[in-house]
């Protein structure tokens, strides 16, 4: 299949957005936003780099990119509208590997309306592919990481770890309990969109999706807002059968795994009822994890508290206390 007929393939035949004046078919794509703020980020995969074949069939590799791009714009208070698509084909990739991935995509982009309104084709020796995403939301109502306060509450929604835990499985096998759950919350994450978009009453509210793991999310909220954060060890979130691996496992995931694509945020406590009353009407989980406390011994710090002791949450690992 040429280029032509290849592009041709991908275009949708309607088009959902009344914001968009031209869609695929021209030299670039064309859309009129009078009111709303335009929010857009991008995201690569590379095969090799992010994922390989073995854990991750083409259907998820397009449904997932997706996904980790719309988490940003989840992450951001915005509502999803369009997506560009910048993909770079090795020769061995067949047609129907290409329109999996590109339905993994659509499956997604229908959930939110969002339509496919560009993209480039190009080939390579390495698959990449690269997602454009833009979404609106009210005018000044985006939310910023620096928007965290002393005596917050530190929320986050789902359960973290679980995709690493997906992934663990899918390279090593075995008969585990919940092997499809883990496996399908890595290669099928949901992105908390219609929960943060839930959010919009809330005049004052600090947000970060979890793409790296909590310690890291933890530390550019901190970082952004110049507070400390404190979790909580026994308030972390894990599904019901976490326990059952390996307690390193456990450990190494859930703080530093990533992929999760859940989201933290801080509130003010009077308003984290506020939280939970969204996050019941999505059927989503919420815990709350910990609190920000002012900087003050250590600046911009994210600290682990167990019943016993307090440790220092790095990006990638502990530091004791002294
Ligand atoms: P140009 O040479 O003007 O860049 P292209 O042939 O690259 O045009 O693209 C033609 C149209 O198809 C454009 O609207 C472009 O945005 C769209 N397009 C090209 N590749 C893709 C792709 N992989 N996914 C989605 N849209 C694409
Ligand atoms: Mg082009």
């Amino acid at each position: 299949m040429d280029e032509f007929s290849f592009i041709d393939s991908i275009k949708q035949n309607t088009y959902h957005q009344p914001s968009l004046i031209k869609g695929i078919g021209d030299d670039a794509a064309v859309f009129r936003q009078p009111t709303d703020d335009i929010v857009t980020a991008v995201d690569t995969f590379v095969e090799g780099v992010h994922f390989t074949r073995d854990t991750m069939p083409a259907y998820y590799i397009g449904y997932k990119a997706l996904a980790a791009n719309l988490s940003d714009l989840a992450a951001m208070g915005a509502k999803p509208v369009f997506y560009l698509v910048s993909i770079t084909i090795p020769r061995k990739w067949t047609e129907q590997e290409l329109t999996l991935v590109y339905s993994g995509m659509k499956t997604l982009a229908e959930a939110y309306q969002m339509d496919l309104i560009g993209g480039d084709t190009v080939s390579g020796d390495t698959f990449v592919l690269s997602i454009t995403v833009i979404g609106y939301v009210k005018r000044n109502q985006a939310r910023f990481r620096d928007q965290a306060r002393p005596g917050d509450v530190v929320f986050v929604t789902g359960t973290l770890g679980d995709s690493q835990a997906g992934l663990h499985l899918l390279l090593n096998g075995g008969n585990y309990t919940d092997r499809a759950y883990y496996i399908n919350r890595h290669q099928q994450p949901t992105p908390r969109v219609t929960f943060a978009l839930g959010l919009t009453g809330l005049s004052r509210l600090a947000l970060n999706d979890v793409s790296d793991g909590i310690a890291n999310e933890a530390a550019e909220i901190a970082e952004a807002s110049g507070v400390s954060v404190v979790l909580k060890e026994k308030n972390i979130p894990v599904h019901e059968s976490f326990n059952l691996f390996p307690q390193m496992f456990q450990e190494k995931w859930k703080y530093f795994g990533g992929e999760d694509y859940e989201l933290i945020g801080t509130v003010a406590p009077q308003d984290y009822q506020h939280i939970k009353k969204v996050a019941a009407k999505n059927k989503l989980r919420v815990s709350k994890m910990g609190y920000i406390k002012s900087n003050r011994s250590n600046k911009n710090t994210v600290f682990l508290e167990t019943d016993h002791t307090r440790f220092i949450l790095n990006k990638h690992g502990y530091t004791h206390l002294k």
